[in-house]
């Protein structure tokens, strides 16, 4: 199933490939550490606190605030074609901070720092190298695996 996520890498990626089944079933998830109990979004499967490589997986929300933002006029390489574009920090309500792109439910003009937020996992499995994103979104958008598949 760690195909269907991208390429196969052995280490350490492969302990945390469950993440990619849970994503395609429409959950999103973090890990707790076995042996400290720390929580981390993205999902680690050796801790950051006391490196313990015991881990578990919890489901998360993917509500969160934001934290700050800014807009992109001088895009960086690979991206040129879509700039202006604004992306967001956002403190997930659960655990973990994400960065990520403003999605088509929010207007520029309505993005405040403190305003709540859905984060939204967007997949492509038809591109080679880039697999998955997260957009920010008003909250209660729900979102489904891959638009490809719609
Ligand atoms: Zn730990």
């Amino acid at each position: 199933m760690f195909e269907w996520f991208g390429k196969v890498n052995f280490c350490p990626y492969t302990k945390v490939s469950e993440f990619a089944s849970h994503l395609k079933d429409g959950r999103l998830m973090a890990s707790r550490c076995g042996k400290c109990g720390y929580e981390s979004f993205p999902l680690r499967a050796d801790c950051a606190k006391c490196l313990a490589g015991e881990f578990e997986l919890f489901e998360i929300s993917g509500r969160g605030t934001l934290h700050t933002h800014t807009r992109i006029d001088a895009a960086p390489a690979g991206f040129e074609d879509m700039a202006p574009f604004t992306i967001g920090v956002v403190d997930l309500e659960e655990t973990g901070r994400l960065l990520a792109w403003f999605g088509e439910s929010i207007p520029e003009p309505e993005i405040a720092i403190g305003m709540p937020l859905q984060v939204v996992p967007r997949i492509f499995e038809e591109l080679e190298e880039i697999k998955l994103y997260y957009s920010l979104e008003k909250p209660g958008t729900s979102w489904v695996k891959s638009p490809s598949t719609e």
